[in-house]
């Protein structure tokens, strides 16, 4: 197979300004190019490390190296996630979600503003490093929210993600200082209700 087989960095479909002043040039462009970069390279550093045990016959630390890959890969995929989920406020950002995503979040939630508290209460409250998503049960028909630690822990395995916060401190810090709530109250200007949308109804077409 002559494919490389590794990840690599996704580019931002906005330039590293368009979220300001919610997220800065400054924060963006060291969250994306250094942070979920680092994921990136270290997901595809322990592969090579893999590849070339195989190659050179030799055994691996197994329980130390798959726990360290799923770290590094659930830290790369959740940052494509919330790149995705993210619009500038003069695009898509912002507002309140319509057509499937509200009548789901309304008939699971009560209403869009209750979704908006719980969700936010699970952002603000993941202990340490983490994230909060929002998924979708297909077995139950139900949105479920997942609140992350690290990048890889109280995941449910299956539930596609509609939409995903990062709070870790690396995410807000340079911006807000330690008041993740303050972040987290701001995401809901910038999420791109469109794209979980889209996320939703390919999940229930597909
Ligand atoms: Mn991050």
């Amino acid at each position: 197979m002559d494919t490389p087989k590794l990840y690599s960095l996704p580019k931002l479909e906005y330039d590293y300004n368009a979220l300001a002043p919610i997220i800065s040039e400054d924060l963006l462009k060291l969250h994306h190019d250094k942070h979920h970069a680092a994921y990136v390279n270290g997901a595809n550093a322990i592969l090579q490390k893999m590849d070339k045990a195989r190659a050179d016959g030799i055994d691996f630390d197994t329980k130390a190296t798959f726990k360290d890959l799923s770290f590094h890969i659930g830290g790369h995929l959740l940052h494509s996630l919330f790149w995705q989920n993210l619009a500038p406020q003069d695009k898509d950002g912002g507002g309140n979600p319509s057509k499937t995503i509200a009548k789901v979040i309304e008939e699971e939630y009560g209403s869009v503003d209750r979704f908006k508290k719980i969700f936010s209460q699970a952002a603000v409250s993941v202990e340490g490093s983490g994230w909060a998503a929002l998924t979708f049960c297909k077995k139950t028909n139900r949105p479920i929210i997942m609140q992350v630690e690290k990048h890889n822990t109280n995941v449910y395995p299956m539930f596609r993600i509609l939409m995903v916060l990062d709070v870790w401190e690396h995410a807000y810090y340079l911006d807000y200082k330690n008041d993740r709530a303050k972040f987290v109250e701001a995401f809901w200007t910038i999420v791109d209700w469109t794209e979980v949308n889209k996320r939703l109804e390919d999940l229930l077409n597909g």
